[in-house]
Parts: C-alpha cells; sequence; structure tokens
C-alpha cells in the first residue's frame, strides 16, 4: 500500500497543493527518515504526519497531549474517511478492545495516544504486535524542563527510540527557541539534518529597532504614519502604561489601556472596544496578547526592551495578519538593558535559569544592534534563513559599520584556544589581556589570543561577540553555563575568512536628563 502523497491530499482532504516545506517533510519521513518540526502555529504540521502515516504501511501512533485535542482530530479524520481512534485513560474497556482487535486484523491506520496511557508497558507490548508506520509526537516542546509546558510524561518518551528503533520518529511543535530546539532534537535522537524548520517569515511586517532619545516624540512621529488605524504599544510597567494612554488621549489619540492592575470588566472593556472599533490603540503590558483576534493591527511599538526574541517575535506577529503592510518598531536604551539584567539577578530563579535569561536578552541585543538584515537575524533564531529583506530599517538605511572582519577572527580563534566552554565576559578578559586570577588558573595568559584584542575597549568586544551571535557564528550554550562555541557558519567564515561589516556601537550614553519622559 503504497500511495501518492498528492494524490491522498487532493482525495482525502481535498487541497490543491502542499504549502511551504510540507512536500519536502512528507517525502523525507515516508523514505523511512525522521524530523524535527517547527512550523508556527496554523503552518499545517497535521498534515506532515498524517499523510506519510497513510503512505506508509502500518499503523501511524500520534502522541498528543490533549484528550479534547484528540477528539477533534479524530473525528476530523472519520469525516474524512481515514480509520482513526483515540486512547487514552478515560476509554471503557469495550472501547479499547475495539482498538487492539481493529489494530490486530489491520484495519486502524492512526492512533492518537497520551503519553501516560502509551508508556503503560502493557501498551507497548499491544503496539509491538504490529507494524508502525511512524511515531509522531505533537507539541513536542511538552518535554523540554526549560519550557513553559513542561510534562514529566513527554520526558519518557525517549523510551521510544529504544522500544521502535526502527520506526520513523517525528516531533512537532510550534514553539521552540534554539536551546527547546536542541533539547527536543538530543532527547529523541533525531539528527540535526532531520530538522525542518519553516513559516516564520511575516514579509509583510516591516521592522525597525531604534535607541530611545526622546521616546514620547520617537512614539509620535511612528504614530504620524498611521493615522487613523488600530495598534498596539507595548510598555514595561502597569504605570507607564497608564501613563502612555493618558498621555497619547490627550494627544487627541483614541488610547486605552490593559494591564493586570486593572479590574477585570475594565480591562475586558477596553479589549472588546480594540477588537470593534477602528483606530484604537491600544497601550498594554504583555497580559495583553491571549485571545486577540483582530486581523487589522497594522503596528506595534515596543516602549520597553520585550523580555527576549521570541517574545518580540511573538508581539510584532499581532500586526498584520491580514497579509496587509504593517510596521513593528521597537526602541530601547541603555537604562533598560541595566534594568532587565537587575530583574534576572534578583529574581529566585536557580543560577542556571538566570544565566540562561542573560543569554537570552543578549541574543536580544543582538538584534536591537545589527547591521545586517533584522528579518535574518530574526529568521536565524529560530533556524529559519531568507534573503536581506528590503523591508527593515538596516536594509532602508545602513548603520554606520566597520570592517570586524579581523576582530570576528581573533575572536573566534579566541574561542577555540580557549575550549568552546567560556562565556563571553571571560572571552572578552582574554581578548583585552586582563589580569584576571581565573584566566591564570586555565593558563589562558599564555595562549596566543590573550591580549590581542586590545585595538577595542570592553564594550565594543561586548557588541561584536553579540553581532556574531546574531550572525550564527558562535552557539550559545543556553542551557549550561552561557558557554560560547563556534558554529558551522562561524567555522566556515574562519575557512574563507570574507569581508565582514559590524555596526558600531554607540558610546556610552553620558549625560542623560535630555528633556524626556517615560
Ligand atoms: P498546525 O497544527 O501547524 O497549527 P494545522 O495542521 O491545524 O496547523 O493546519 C492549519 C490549517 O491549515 C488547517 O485548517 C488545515 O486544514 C489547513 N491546511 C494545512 N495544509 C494545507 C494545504 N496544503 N492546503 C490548504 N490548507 C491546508
Ligand atoms: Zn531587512
Amino acid at each position: 500500500m503504497t500511495a501518492d502523497p498528492t494524490h491522498i491530499l487532493k482525495t482525502v482532504y481535498g487541497y490543491e497543493s502542499f504549502r511551504g516545506r510540507q512536500a519536502e517533510i512528507v517525502d523525507h519521513v515516508i523514505a523511512g527518515h525522521n524530523a524535527f518540526v517547527l512550523m508556527p502555529t496554523g503552518g499545517g504540521k497535521s498534515l506532515c504526519y498524517q499523510i506519510p502515516a497513510l503512505c506508509r504501511p502500518g499503523l501511524g501512533l500520534i502522541v498528543s497531549p490533549l484528550i479534547a485535542l484528540m477528539a477533534d482530530q479524530v473525528a476530523a479524520l472519520k469525516q474524512a474517511g481515514i480509520r482513526a481512534a483515540a486512547l487514552n485513560s478515560n476509554l471503557p474497556p469495550e472501547a479499547r478492545q475495539a482498538i487492539w482487535r481493529a489494530m490486530g486484523n489491520g484495519s486502524l491506520d492512526i492512533l492518537y495516544v497520551s503519553p501516560e496511557t502509551l508508556l503503560r508497558p502493557t501498551v507497548l507490548d499491544r503496539l509491538k504486535q504490529v507494524p508502525l508506520s511512524l511515531v509522531a509526537i505533537d507539541e513536542a516542546h511538552c518535554l523540554s524542563q526549560w519550557g513553559h509546558d513542561f510534562r514529566p510524561h513527554y520526558r519518557q518518551l525517549d523510551a521510544l527510540v529504544t522500544e521502535f528503533p526502527d520506526t520513523p520518529r517525528m516531533a512537532l511543535t510550534a514553539t521552540a527557541d534554539a536551546p527547546t530546539r536542541a533539547e527536543i532534537i538530543a532527547h529523541l535522537d533525531i539528527s540535526e539534518g532531520d530538522s525542518f524548520i519553516a513559516g516564520f517569515d511575516r514579509p509583510n511586517i516591516h521592522y525597525a529597532i531604534e535607541e530611545k532619545d526622546n521616546p514620547r516624540r520617537q512614539l509620535q512621529r511612528f504614530l504620524e504614519k498611521h493615522k487613523d488605524e488600530s495598534g498596539i504599544v507595548y510598555c514595561l510597567s502597569k504605570r507607564k502604561t497608564d501613563e502612555t494612554a493618558a498621555w497619547l488621549q490627550s494627544q487627541g489619540y483614541n488610547a486605552l489601556a490593559y494591564h493586570a492592575g486593572m479590574d477585570r470588566e475594565a480591562r475586558e472593556a477596553n479589549q472588546t472596544r480594540f477588537q470593534r472599533e477602528e483606530a484604537v490603540i491600544m497601550v498594554a503590558t504583555i497580559a495583553f496578547g491571549m485571545g486577540i483576534d483582530k486581523p487589522d493591527v497594522r503596528f506595534v511599538a515596543h516602549l520597553d526592551l520585550p523580555g527576549s526574541i521570541e517574545a518580540y517575535y511573538q508581539e510584532t506577529g499581532r500586526a498584520g495578519r491580514d497579509g496587509l503592510p504593517s510596521e513593528a518598531m521597537m526602541l530601547y536604551g541603555f537604562d533598560d538593558i541595566a534594568l532587565r539584567r537587575r530583574f534576572i539577578d534578583e529574581s529566585d530563579a536557580s543560577d542556571q535559569r538566570k544565566r540562561m535569561e542573560m543569554q537570552k536578552l543578549d541574543t536580544l541585543l543582538g538584534l536591537a544592534e545589527t547591521a545586517q538584515c533584522r528579518r535574518q537575524v530574526l529568521l536565524n533564531y529560530f533556524g529559519d534563513h531568507c534573503e536581506p529583506c528590503g523591508n527593515c530599517d538596516t536594509c532602508a538605511n545602513p548603520p554606520e559599520r566597520f570592517d570586524g572582519s579581523i576582530a570576528v577572527q581573533k575572536a573566534l580563534s579566541c574561542i577555540y584556544r580557549t575550549g568552546e566552554r567560556f562565556g563571553q565576559a571571560y572571552i572578552v578578559s582574554v581578548l583585552l589581556g586582563a589580569d584576571d586570577e581565573r584566566i591564570a588558573r586555565f593558563g589562558h595568559d599564555q595562549i596566543s589570543t590573550y591580549g590581542i584584542g586590545k585595538e577595542h575597549d570592553q564594550r565594543t568586544w561586548r557588541s561584536i561577540l553579540r553581532q556574531m551571535v546574531a550572525h550564527g557564528f558562535v552557539d550559545v550554550d543556553f542551557s549550561g553555563h552561557g558557554g560560547l562555541s563556534i558554529s558551522e557558519r562561524g567555522a566556515q567564515f574562519l575557512r574563507e575568512k570574507p569581508t565582514l561589516m559590524l555596526r558600531v556601537p554607540r558610546p556610552a550614553a553620558k549625560g542623560k536628563n535630555r528633556r524626556s519622559s517615560g
């Protein structure tokens, strides 16, 4: 029973053609390979496992966390004429028997199963007696201990590697930053080369990131381009949210506030108005986000640094769902950065967690400081790629740059010579030839890269290293000590030594107290 995937797509699902990388993924799995699939919500992940499950002989096993979700999927599949069922702990014994029978005589195509049910020895034994076409793990980020959605049973799914060594494994998710991604594929023993990442580009969104100078004036200038349009202005604190909304109202804008400090009715009333009315500006903390379903949000402005690149991507992603041109603008200042670092430092998180948060902050700063196309940096973070987009501020107005080729070579070589396990602060100290007890203890004051970076100061080196992360030349060990190692691309850079322009870091802010507030 080898069926043609395109034929199934048309006859069973009624779709004309595959979308994005679906066809590639389907072929890859039909050929018997593992796959890690990262696509945004709505990207079309289900077909990526359902069609190979139908094309390959045997039963397709789909691990899914939510019983309600399984029931929906099974109902939809049955409607399309596919023989599907769901196995979970709520099932009465007769229904369970019926599933075993169908499995035994080969009249079941797809079986959804919860991880806790799947991992029962009796269930595993049953499954070992039938041929399996594939095992797909949906919402695979649930196995990540760092994620917001950790489920201990998901963690144990690595048992599938040993229980069904010859069955292709798929892991699918919509939310996976670099560390989570690495954790998933390592845990399920899927190789890097079997990763499919796609669909993150939002080509209709224009990205711009500016340093704070006079934030209110900068916001006003931005809003002038969006008269009579709806958008979101994100602030870090509740107080600033209220103040900014009041100020915008005083300037004649139809602005509303939304934050967790407001009572529920007021908050919901504002959300409803935003949803229904035209030309409304919602000034909000990140509490505003869930359940926004407004296709014509034309702009998203961040008056403070967002929490991370993922947060930035999610929050800006609320603009332009209708596909029409939209704009994202972010302001950031040195004070924000210092404040963020203090937040992390003073939180009660574990040291490891704190280090990871610091690295994520640095990655975000890499995006802010880059001389490269913003979209390239953003997509690179998710493991996706694009050409310079022509639809961001750095593409339109290349920032002041300097030839950073030699500096990057020096930094890469320093990372290499110190064993690819130290964090950026250490690498910078070695490059500057710092008189440091740790450096002496490791003998790194004896290596050739000790003190070879004196032409730049510490601030510049830190910026160079962040830009190297943004370029994807170094990988950051987020879940360990933030150690830097040389990526495939970094190794290629060292081999080919191309010219590389980097953004000139701004001098440290002196003489504050500009006439600005907010
Ligand atoms: P995800 O699981 O990635 O969030 P789904 O698999 O639920 O996304 O797909 C989202 C929607 O897109 C569904 O309505 C699905 O039927 C539709 N869809 C997926 N692939 C295609 C395609 N190739 N052509 C048309 N519609 C598709
Ligand atoms: Zn660009």
